[in-house]
């Protein structure tokens, strides 16, 4: 017995700890430098340090004119050069004002723009300022959102289109990225069949496969397709051997204390296993172990806990094994839309949609039916030993917050 098999339920959040520190003790630290097109979903293994000022030089936030404000006398000024975005101005006569576009560089000498809906232009085309002008206005200063040498992004930082967005606003070309870790997805069962071929008696087909592989992909995980584990000791030692290389073996089903849980054996035999019954639902076998040192982590095979168990545990900690720090959903408190009436010994997981702004559950909440998870938007999550009337608030987890 290792020292996380043990008689009661464990608090999600110990087990989230548990393999948080796990993740820490096996981070993957190779780098690889990618193109920005290659880089969505990557994670940053060094700071993304400002090579240049944002903006690299003051310009104007308006079409319109830019002044020197202190040579203003409220006289009509004359218009001396024109200055359009991506043009290198001249210095700005004295006494006179320029015409300017938005994103346009302010000439030297110009410190104020007004915006052309605030001024006349007389017969002979000089400019009137309509209102009181205020110095700086309408000016983004060099640097106003970026200076030469900042941290603009922390190492560990997972990239998306916001991230790869300011790291083109910088001209960064390529970036440096934790390399992908390398998963293997397992399947277990005699009972499974791939999409596309007949099933067979007492067969389903295997859904847990395509679920989990799309996801690591979305995660920038480099998937290796471990295909279905027979219910056999021989076989399930011979398929977790080929998979030696990889950086995690992720497996559904097959670690209950079932007779035909071999993967549980094999890993008991060959490695180590901790069998962990988790105070939630669904969702409550998971193991952690090794086979032969390679780390697997068994979530049971019921496709909605599957789900929950992969979002809410094994996410974090592929994602801490790359150096991300923020590794939690982001979850809302939300008044319910139902009454919940039993106390539960484990935390409920409900597979819900927002309605009129209150929670509502999927109808059948049974840890085998997916189409609970297709149908929601979110996971609501109910307390150990709470009830709930309508109106009561509960953490509500969007499936956005988990699925990339
Ligand atoms: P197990 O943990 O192997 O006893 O599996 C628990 C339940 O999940 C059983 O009803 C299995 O048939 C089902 N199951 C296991 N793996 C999968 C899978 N990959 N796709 C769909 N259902 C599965
Ligand atoms: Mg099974």
């Amino acid at each position: 017995m290792s020292a996380g098999d043990r008689p009661g339920l464990l608090p999600v959040e110990e087990a989230l700890a548990k393999l948080m520190s796990l993740a820490e003790s096996a981070p993957i630290t190779e780098v690889e430098r990618v193109a920005l097109a290659d880089a969505d979903g990557r994670v940053l293994a060094a700071p993304l340090i400002a090579g240049l000022d944002l903006p690299p030089w003051a310009n104007s936030a308006m079409d319109g004119y830019a002044l020197c404000l202190a040579e203003w006398r409220g006289e009509p000024m004359a218009v001396s050069q024109r200055i359009q975005a991506g043009s290198a101005p001249k210095p700005l006569q004295p006494g006179s004002c320029a015409r300017i576009f938005t994103g346009a560089p302010l000439p030297a000498g110009a410190d104020t723009v007004e915006m052309q809906e605030n001024v006349e232009v007389d017969g002979v085309g000089r400019v009137r300022f309509r209102e009181p002008l205020k110095l700086g206005q309408n000016v983004r200063p060099q640097g106003q959102e970026t200076r030469v040498g900042d941290h603009v992004l922390p190492a560990g930082t997972r990239l998306g289109p916001i991230e790869l967005g300011l790291a083109a606003s910088l001209g960064m070309a390529e970036l440096q990225v934790r390399r992908r870790p390398r998963v293997a997805v397992v399947s277990t069962g005699d009972e499974l069949v791939e999409p596309g071929l007949p099933l067979g008696p007492g067969q389903i087909y295997n859904s847990n496969r395509r679920l989990l592989i799309t996801w690591l992909q979305r995660l920038g995980c480099a998937v290796v397709d471990g295909g279905i584990l027979a219910d056999d000791l021989a076989q399930t030692r011979a398929a977790l051997s080929a998979l030696s290389d990889v950086d995690l073996i992720l497996s559904t089903g097959g670690v209950s204390v079932g007779e035909a849980d071999f993967l549980g054996v094999a890993l008991r035999e060959e490695g180590e296993l901790t069998l962990w019954k988790l105070a939630i639902k669904p969702g409550k076998p998971l193991t952690f172990g090794q086979f032969r040192g390679v780390p697997v982590l068994g979530l049971p095979g019921n496709p909605a806990s599957t789900l929950v168990t992969f979002g809410l545990l094994a996410r974090p900690y592929l994602l801490r094994r790359l150096g991300v720090q923020r590794v939690e959903p982001l979850g809302f408190a939300m008044p319910a839309g139902f009454t919940w009436s039993k106390p539960g010994k484990r935390r409920e997981y409900l597979r819900a949609r927002l309605e009129g702004g209150r929670v509502v559950p999927y109808p059948n909440q049974s840890s085998g039916v997916l189409r609970s998870a297709a149908w929601a938007e979110g996971i609501a999550e109910v307390l150990e030993g709470s009830t709930l009337v309508e109106g009561d608030s509960l953490r509500f987890i969007p499936l956005s917050e988990i699925l990339g």
